[in-house]
């Protein structure tokens, strides 16, 4: 992990120049970048530097207009997003994408259900209570009534306890109190321990380089730096790194 060397497993993800737009405007020139089996991405840059693209991208979001993307080996370029969720690839942004009208655990009963089968849904309800704890004590209030950084530890606990090859995590910590900052990061660390590798895009730029193994320094759409955190701390001044 962090203050190691790169990692070296083969890429779980992979963007090969990949360009974007949105309409006239490009948003990503040349992109190229690679998440490794069993490791931990940061992505950070300034703000509109094109990182939430990165990961609409990679999530079947947003088309690409040049290059590739590749997950486990496979082109998925041009997939859908549905399809490429499928694929164990979940994306958890700072929105609300909580059904609101559903109770906590109704949330979470869905979630589970299909990927995990009903028999495994008790013992999966249990590891998400166990991770935020805070969700199990409001297991039966309505999802929309929840605060916002609770909304997101709910999402976050959907996609954590489903077993993922890839977990995209946008934003997440964006407005948290540093304590539930924590949890979210703790319940990272605990995933990237079963073996999920994660591309994790941050404004909390050294709470994501303690627990990333290598990054990914975005500016203006292009790719500034590439490489480990020790190394993004000596060679990228204050200004990038947005301290
Ligand atoms: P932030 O840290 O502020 O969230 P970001 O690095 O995630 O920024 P993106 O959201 O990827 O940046 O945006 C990259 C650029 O693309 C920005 O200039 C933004 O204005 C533009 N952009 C993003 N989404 C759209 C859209 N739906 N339509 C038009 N332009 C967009």
């Amino acid at each position: 992990m962090n203050g190691g060397p790169p990692p070296e497993g083969p890429p779980v993800l992979e963007l090969r120049n990949v360009s974007a737009t949105y309409g006239p405007y490009r948003a990503l020139f040349d992109v190229s970048l690679s998440v490794r089996a069993g490791s931990a991405l940061a992505l950070v840059g300034a703000n509109g530097a094109g990182k939430s693209t990165v990961a609409r991208v990679a999530t079947g979001l947003v088309p690409t207009s040049g290059g590739t993307v590749h997950f486990d080996g496979a082109d998925i370029t041009g997939r859908s997003a549905f399809a490429i969720a499928r694929m164990g690839l979940a994306h958890v942004t700072e929105g609300r994408s909580v059904f609101g009208s559903l109770s906590v655990e109704e949330n979470l009963v869905l979630a589970f259900r299909r990927p995990l089968g009903r028999s495994a849904v008790p013992e999966a309800l249990s590891r998400a209570f166990d991770a935020f704890p805070r969700l199990g004590d409001r297991r039966r209030q309505s999802a929309g009534t929840l605060s916002g950084g609770e909304q997101r530890m709910l999402a976050l606990a959907r996609a954590l306890v489903v077993p993922q090859r890839l977990l995209v995590v946008d934003e997440l910590s964006f407005g948290l109190a540093p304590v539930v900052v924590e949890e979210v990061y703790a319940a990272l660390t605990r995933v990237l321990a079963t073996g999920t590798s994660l591309l994790v895009i941050e404004q909390h730029v050294e709470r994501a380089l303690e627990l990333a193994d290598s990054v990914v320094v975005l500016g203006k759409g292009s790719v500034l730096y590439d490489g480990t955190p020790a190394g993004a701390r000596s060679e990228l001044g204050d200004l990038v790194l947005g301290r």
